[in-house]
């Protein structure tokens, strides 16, 4: 039965076939919200359907490339005619890639920033452009990662795509203070989901995939953990949001270690955990 902390919101979701962003939008259905969930694949939709229509909540899914910076506008912009614009937009997809910095091609590198910083910048653009034109009291949701604050080595092309998805929300949050849209910035840490087993997206070698993902399926959290952070963040308007294993201490350590000694915990959790 569906709560009612976010009746008369309506949720739209990127990435909302799989992991996080599935949990996400389930999330929100259970508070009341409508939902509008988007992905390349459409598997995940169709399930996804199945279970907030039970909720007995509005849903609608499409299929969209978050890269893709025009269907991307098409899309909200047919929302806004049918005046069904959403008010809170989770920009949730993103893929990794995990290889020496050497073994990344070019294309990897673009593939990695065309979806998980372009599609969060043309979701943003998309949002906020509409929402000050209307006057509406938006909320963006913008997922980066704990990799922004602990990199961990063979991550050069993810890393740098969550640091600029940091930095993206701290300009946003600075360029809308004072105006009734908020900005939150998600930080998940080990979460357990199928971004790890995408064997093709990374350039190890088979123990050390196989031991990474050990390492997520035994030790990351379940993905509606993210999402009940996220729902709990946007209720009290927080502009960061931590959640998952390994966003309590280290992000603190962070700060107040001397940068070799962090680094050299980071080397040691790289090695335990798969990505050395
Ligand atoms: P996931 O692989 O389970 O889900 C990602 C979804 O994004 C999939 O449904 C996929 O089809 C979709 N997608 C991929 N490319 C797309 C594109 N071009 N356009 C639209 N949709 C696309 O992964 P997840 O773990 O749920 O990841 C969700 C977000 O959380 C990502 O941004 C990821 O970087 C971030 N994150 C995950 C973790 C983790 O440990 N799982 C940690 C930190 C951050």
């Amino acid at each position: 039965m569906a709560g009612k902390g976010f009746s008369n919101r309506t949720v739209f979701i990127t990435g909302a076939g799989s992991g996080i962003g599935y949990e996400v939008a389930l999330a929100f259905a259970r508070e009341g919200a409508d939902i509008v969930a988007t992905d390349v694949e459409q598997a995940g939709l169709d399930s996804l359907r199945q279970e907030v229509e039970k909720l007995g909540v509005g849903y609608r899914h499409a299929l969209l490339d978050v890269s893709d910076q025009e269907a991307f506008e098409t899309l909200v912009a047919e929302l806004d005619a049918q005046g069904k614009l959403p008010d809170i937009a989770v920009n949730n997809a993103g893929i990794g890639y995990l290889a020496a910095f050497l073994d990344t091609t070019p294309e990897q590198w673009r593939r990695t920033l065309d979806i998980n910083v372009l599609g969060v910048a043309w979701g943003s653009r998309a949002f906020l452009r509409l929402w000050q034109a209307r006057g509406i009291a938006g909320h963006l949701v913008n997922i980066a990662s704990a990799a922004s604050v602990t990199p961990m080595p063979n991550m050069a092309a993810y890393a740098a795509s969550k640091y600029a998805v940091e930095g993206l929300c701290e300009v946003l949050q600075m360029e809308l203070a004072g105006t009734p849209i908020r900005v939150s910035c998600v930080h998940p840490g080990v979460i357990n989901t199928a971004i790890v087993k995408h064997d093709d997206r990374m350039g190890f070698s088979r123990e050390q995939i196989e031991r990474m993902q050990r390492h997520y399926a035994d030790q990351g959290a379940h993905p509606s953990v993210v999402a009940r952070d996220i729902l709990e963040g946007v209720k009290s308007g927080k502009s960061n949001i931590f959640t998952g294993p390994g966003t309590g201490l280290p992000p603190l350590l962070k700060r107040l270690l001397p940068r070799g000694a962090f680094r050299r915990l980071l080397l040691r959790a790289a090695r335990e955990t798969g990505y050395l």
